[in-house]
């Protein structure tokens, strides 16, 4: 029976390029999951959108003398340009600055605010008397009380990575005009978190098949007890609060981001014809999971979740895979020193698949792992081309010379062939548990063993040598492998779809490969092949340096 699967995937900030972290973290693992689901034949919706508000944005906006809603516009379409070249296949990728999103938020925070789970207080906030304007988080800066660095913000010290309170600060100043700010009072709302402790205790303690990271964080901040938090701004750039009074302030960026999944949703079942149909993705038999990195876990095990059963009369996640951090050469990814892999610079020159590739393989999922253009470079040419790309290409090249360009007809398959194919029937099964419980790693793992065996296997049977002699048996072993090879691509599919759709192809199937489900189909005797291309190709080693060369310098 097919199942139906919503997928929401962290919303990036349009302040800057996507990098490697965030495709290992959250995007990646998103999408092969869905692709999995999808060619299981499962109902599958994948959303999320670029994150337009929050104060990243609004300084960005000010350092280029832009307007905020410019700077957010551009770095939307780099992002659909890079999820279209990566093949991140989301079925909407929105934006939070729409009609729909503000809607759907206002509708969430009016029915807490109405159910008593928002409520007013006054708090005291930084206000600079020559900006005549409060200054949240980033706006104020001054020393980190902790490491004694000059440049720590209001809401966090980005060289010791403490998160701060403006009042905190040493030697506290107005990041517009340096001005020593004052503390005012002004009036915010605050989602009343500690009212859903019990409930999330309750919801949680079965939640054991979650990640150990993602289980044992949310235990530790419920160990702590939940606590109130402010959720509205003293800024003018976000969603705004609809309630008269609050013109001047807006709803806090944390609060509707992950709002998102809930409005993309309905924006994706308006665009559909059928304005109900996001219902079926939220409401009865349906999974939802999230994938975020580890920096955003207990936002989607606790606040989002307590912000649902605050709402009521929706789903609430099934599951928070969570990613842990992805290093660069050996260092901690940080975007202002320029420490980072850009994705558009990486699609301007590579393919989509090595990258893919190297992301599953090395992929953070129990700890941090490390992206090195040497070990991308190795991986590329020992794995991806020797090992799988070369079995393919040697074995159609071979075919297709000798048979006509078609798929010969075997005569007795011996127990070793026998052997290999019963083995890649056992990884599948294996797999298909692995991807469901999203452990992409080991999946992909197994699947490169079958590539090596295939190999051995051809090493053995060398129908090249024997062929002169004994055309039958080259014919049989040629077989073996050719049905091995398009269960590759199947089982490789979610993480490699565009090289499986060309070796699709390339062994004469028609239509796109998720049509033909997670099932193999073996290549009939007599089928044509197209004339064999290589699916990849091998990377110089020079580029290692000159890549590595790149890194930390200034982006443009
Ligand atoms: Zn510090
Ligand atoms: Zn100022």
């Amino acid at each position: 029976m097919s199942e139906r699967i919503f997928i929401g995937v962290a919303w990036p900030y349009a302040d800057g390029p996507l990098h490697l972290g965030h495709i290992a973290g959250a995007y990646l693992p998103a999408d092969i999951f869905a692709r999995y689901h999808r060619i299981k034949g499962n109902e599958v919706l994948m959303v999320s959108g670029s994150d337009q508000h929050g104060t990243p944005i609004t300084i960005k906006a000010e350092q280029e003398g832009k307007k905020p809603g410019e700077i957010a516009a551009m770095y939307h379409q780099q992002f659909l340009d890079s999820w279209q070249k990566l093949g991140i296949s989301f079925d909407l990728f929105t934006n939070t600055g729409t009609t729909n999103h503000a809607e759907v938020t206002h509708d969430i925070f009016l029915t807490l605010l109405d159910k008593g789970y928002i409520y007013r207080d006054t708090v005291s906030q930084p206000y600079c008397p020559r900006c005549q304007r409060f200054l949240p988080d980033r706006y104020i800066e001054g020393t980190c009380p902790y490491c004694q660095s000059a440049g720590a913000r209001g809401d966090q010290c980005d060289d010791c990575g403490k998160p701060l309170n403006p009042v905190e600060l040493v030697d506290p100043r107005c990041r517009l005009c340096s001005t020593t700010p004052e503390f005012r009072d002004s009036e915010h709302f605050f989602l009343k978190l500690s009212a859903f402790q019990d409930r999330l205790s309750d919801w949680v303690s079965d939640k054991t098949y979650w990640r150990p990271n993602v289980y044992n964080l949310t235990q530790r901040y419920l160990k702590e007890g939940l606590r109130d938090r402010a959720i509205t701004r003293d800024i003018d750039w976000g969603v705004s609060v609809p309630l008269e009074g609050f013109e001047k302030k807006r709803i806090y960026v944390w609060f509707e981001a992950v709002i998102g999944y809930l409005s993309a949703a309905k924006e994706w079942a308006k665009l559909s014809g059928d304005g109900e149909k996001w219902r079926s993705f939220w409401q009865g038999e349906v999974k939802i999971y999230n994938f975020i990195g580890k920096d955003n876990i207990p936002f989607h095990t606790l606040i989002w979740p307590a912000m649902l059963e605050g709402y009521g009369g929706l789903n609430l996640p099934y599951d928070v895979p969570a990613n842990e951090f992805l290093t660069i050469e050996g260092r901690k990814l940080s975007t202002s020193r320029n420490w980072a892999v850009w994705l558009p610079d990486y699609l301007s020159r590579y393919e989509p698949d090595p990258l893919r590739y190297f992301l599953s393989i090395n992929m953070p999922e129990a700890g941090d792992t490390d992206f090195s253009w040497r070990e991308f470079v190795r991986r590329n040419n020992d794995e991806l081309v020797a090992t799988y790309g070369n079995l393919v290409n040697r074995v159609l090249t071979f075919v297709y010379k000798n048979f006509n360009g078609g798929v010969p007809t075997y005569d007795d398959i011996d127990t070793s062939g026998n052997e290999l194919i019963g083995k890649c029937d056992a990884v599948f099964i294996a797999m298909d548990n692995l991807l469901s419980q999203c452990h992409f790693k080991q999946a992909l793992k197994m699947a490169m063993t079958i590539a090596h065996e295939a190999n051995r296997y051809l090493d053995e049977k060398s129908p090249w040598k024997i062929i002169k002699e004994d055309r039958q048996a080259a014919a049989d072993s040629l077989y073996v492998a050719l049905t091995v090879i398009s269960r590759l691509k199947t089982m490789l599919y979610p993480f490699l779809p565009f090289s499986s759709q060309k070796l699709h192809e390339l062994l004469g199937f028609e239509g796109n490969i998720e049509d033909d489900g997670w099932q193999f189909h073996s290549p009939l005797p007599g089928q044509k092949l197209l004339p064999p291309e290589p699916l990849f190709s091998k990377l110089d080693e020079e580029l290692v340096e000159e890549e590595t060369a790149r890194l930390g310098h200034t982006f443009s």
